[in-house]
């Protein structure tokens, strides 16, 4: 069977994870449909562009920048071998969204090196968390803004969660999460720019979260994680991964990056807990990581 190049085009533009090919100086050359679905970006926007040009900009889980220093593609335009990495990629609306990446070289008949190809699979929680958010949208639970669960729900979970550890000795703990210096935003770049923002740090809660993670707005610029069956140090773990991503995480606001950090206070719930006790202590360590100088977690 012969297929014109057409018909290779329509193929990979139906895969389900984003293709997208660079040359040898990593100018994207081609960006199948769903790289466009999965990053923001549509092909007119990238093609032509450098990958490392304010727009994919992948991270590792350290949040060092790959585009410097560790990029898988170029590692393997260079020596021919195939890669693959776990990386966190930057969508158009700011967050960062992780995805798993192969790359591989692109060599024409004679074997002369024409560039790198990368395939990359949506790893986020966005699919199962979609049922979450039309389900708290039909029982009104659902914060507008940030399509985030709303401060009722958070109590109502943390209610459930909290029975459960009574009865079933089944532990969970909470992420207090604060936007550092948000006001500024606001002053500076206007509040529909604050909203954006608000967005884009809501979306990098979901998109790394696990299923059974619950993500909510607790008010203005303030968060809450529940997370259940967690141990400290993985819960220390995860919110530093979170709080790491959204430093790393930017919306293009006229030609300039506009990046904000987020503190938090991290703790699990314990024999004499009520829910205001627990909620009373996050608060408080959040406060602590306020104190002692923004952008950071303090466990307790
Ligand atoms: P800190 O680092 O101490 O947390 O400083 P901050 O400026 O973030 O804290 P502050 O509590 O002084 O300001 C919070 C700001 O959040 C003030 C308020 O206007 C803004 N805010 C609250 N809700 C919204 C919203 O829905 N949209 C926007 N754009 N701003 C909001
Ligand atoms: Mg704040
Ligand atoms: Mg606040």
């Amino acid at each position: 069977m012969h297929l014109d190049s057409d018909a290779y085009a329509r193929i990979i533009d139906n895969l389900h994870d984003g293709l997208y090919f660079v040359d040898t100086n990593r100018v994207i050359t081609y960006w199948n449909r769903a790289a466009e679905r999965i990053s923001g970006y549509t092909s007119a926007e990238v093609v032509g562009r450098s990958c490392a040009d304010n727009i994919l900009t992948h991270v590792d889980c350290y949040g060092k920048n790959l585009c410097v220093e560790g990029c898988p593609l170029a590692a393997t335009i260079a020596d021919g071998v195939d890669r693959e990495a776990e990386v966190y990629m930057h969508h158009k609306d700011g967050h960062r969204i992780p995805v798993s990446v192969r790359a591989s070289i692109l060599r024409d008949p004679a074997g002369k090196v024409l560039g790198g190809i990368e395939l990359f699979s949506d790893i986020s929680n966005f699919q199962v968390n979609a049922l979450r958010v039309a389900e708290l949208e039909e029982l009104a639970l659902l914060d507008n803004l940030t399509r985030l669960a709303n401060r009722h729900y958070l109590n109502r979970d943390m209610q459930a969660r909290f029975e459960e550890y009574k009865r079933h000795s089944m532990s969970f703990g909470l992420l207090f999460i604060d936007i550092d210096h948000f006001k500024k935003v606001n002053d500076t770049y206007g509040h529909g720019v604050g909203d954006e923002v608000l967005r884009f740090v809501a979306q990098t809660f979901i998109a790394n979260s696990r299923p059974f993670d619950l993500y909510g707005r607790w008010g203005g610029e303030e968060f809450l994680g529940v997370i259940r069956n967690i141990s400290a140090t993985d819960l220390e773990h995860l919110g530093n991964r979170l709080r790491v991503l959204i430093e790393n995480s930017y919306i293009i606001h006229e030609d300039q990056k506009l990046q904000v950090t987020v503190s938090l206070g991290a703790t699990q719930v314990c024999e004499q807990d009520t829910i205001e006790l627990l909620v009373k202590r996050a608060d408080g360590l959040l406060y602590q990581s306020k104190q002692t100088g923004r952008n950071r977690l303090t466990m307790g």
